[in-house]
């Protein structure tokens, strides 16, 4: 027999970074909060494992840091790009200078996401929120326009009714497909990522290889001093490489990181420590990031490339911004569109930049002899390389490199 639902002010689907961070927020302002999450925790998810800058300070903020720096997480100092043609150049997340004109060094965090996920996911609790795992949503359905939101698992048991819908379930989200939000990007892309030992001449640096309209970032997971376990993740064309990865991911990765010239001769002590994990279609748009009673965050609310790495900080960023507003309106008592709008402007202020360059670098991707130019550039002028860093990083604007001037000097 169907048990009667149970009533919250906000249901949370997707307990990842982005619903995770917005289920501390809004239990932390005293709202009763349930978030359901498929997965069981710790689960793993094909990600480079970068924390761009930006994102220490948010999870400082959310009560997660401390767990994650009791592991001895690695800390980049920036990255080491490698062009199609072999040229490299290196970028520092050093943009900000004190006031004898030294740079200050930001450090990004390089930590598997079976740790950190378990550690947002133990502060929501901690915050206060009901945390439900191993829930699939099966349905999900709203009362007339203002009524109560109803989600039913799948297999079906008790429903669960909330005042206000926050989607946190990733690019592929559930909900924005049912509610009819979500359109599918362009880039048809194949990732798989693996945890793999013994790559020579890793450091305090992340890199970037780009050849053949492929790409593969490494992000080393442990301090030089503790190990080299290193993440790679390998993005590549679905039409182009698709059939030759079938049923044979791990080794497509092995054999094509032979192929990037930064990588020859590295390679010789490699061994698989986590087996490759794989994903395709990461572009997804959301048509609106906002509706009556609904709120898109994370991945949900649009994912376009890895290669700038700047998902979960986005995640947690687009979170923070969405309990922001959903605050407001439940005082308020208004959870019409209007009200709810405000989060899908100030998302589209933060991001819309920041596109634009995931763009650019993505043309570079496809378009080699753009992409070995970029490299010559930034090989030349380091505090060009420098100010892309700390943009892609999240601790400068996007407006520090779309600027005439800059933009003249990298195409010039
Ligand atoms: C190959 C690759 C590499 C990447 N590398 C980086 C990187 O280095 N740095 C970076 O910052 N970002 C990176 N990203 C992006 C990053 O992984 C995402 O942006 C980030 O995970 C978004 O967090 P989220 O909480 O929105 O979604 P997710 O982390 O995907 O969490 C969504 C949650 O929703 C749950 N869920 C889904 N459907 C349902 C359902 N029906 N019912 C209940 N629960 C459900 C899932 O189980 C999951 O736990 C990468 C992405 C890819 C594909």
């Amino acid at each position: 027999m169907a048990r009667s639902p149970e009533f919250y002010d906000i249901a949370i689907v997707g307990a990842g970074p982005a619903g995770a961070a917005a289920a501390i927020s809004l239990a932390r302002a005293g709202w009763r909060v349930v978030v359901v999450d498929k997965a069981v925790f710790p689960r793993d998810k094909p990600c480079a494992e970068y924390l761009s800058p930006a994102a220490e300070p948010l999870l400082r903020e959310l009560g997660a840091l401390a767990e994650i720096e009791d592991e001895r997480p690695a800390r980049l100092r920036g990255f080491r790009v490698f062009a199609p043609n072999g040229g490299t150049f290196q970028g520092d997340f050093a943009a900000t200078r004190d006031g004898v004109g030294q740079s200050r060094f930001a450090t990004g965090l390089a930590v598997p996401r079976l740790r950190l996920d378990v550690a947002l996911v133990g502060a929501a609790r901690r915050a206060g929120a009901e945390v439900r795992e191993g829930w699939r949503l099966g349905r999900v359905e709203r009362q007339g326009t203002g009524g109560l939101w109803t989600l039913t698992p799948s297999p079906e048991e008790a429903t669960i009714s909330a005042r206000l819908l926050v989607a946190a379930d990733g690019a592929h989200s559930v909900v924005a497909r049912r509610l009819g939000l979500h359109t599918p990007g362009q880039l048809r892309k194949v990732a798989l990522v693996a945890h793999l030992r013994g790559i020579a001449g890793l450091g305090e640096y992340g890199e970037m290889h780009v050849a053949g309209r492929r790409y593969v970032g490494l992000a080393p997971l442990e301090p030089p001093e503790v190990g080299d376990l290193c993440n790679v993740a390998l993005v590549v064309d679905e039409a182009r490489d698709g059939r030759a990865l079938a049923g044979r991911a791990e080794s497509f990765l092995l054999e094509t990181l032979e192929t990037f010239p930064g990588l020859r001769g590295r390679l010789a002590g490699v061994a698989v420590a986590r087996s490759a994990l794989a994903t395709s279609r990461v572009d997804v748009r959301a048509r609106r990031r906002s509706a009556a009673g609904l709120l898109l965050v994370g991945d949900a609310a649009g994912y376009y490339d890895p290669f700038t790495g700047e998902g979960i900080y986005r995640a947690l960023s687009s979170a923070r911004l969405a309990a922001g507003v959903a605050d407001a309106a439940l005082r308020d008592g208004d959870l019409g569109v209007r009200s709810l709008a405000r989060y899908d402007h100030a998302y589209h202020d933060e991001v819309r930049g920041r596109h634009m360059i995931e763009a650019l670098i993505q043309f570079g991707v496809q378009v080699p002899p753009l992409m070995n130019h970029f490299a010559r550039v930034f090989a030349r002028r380091k505090e060009m390389a420098d100010t892309l860093m700390a943009v892609t990083g999240d601790f400068l604007p996007a407006s520090a490199v779309l600027r005439p001037g800059y933009l003249l000097r990298l195409l010039g």
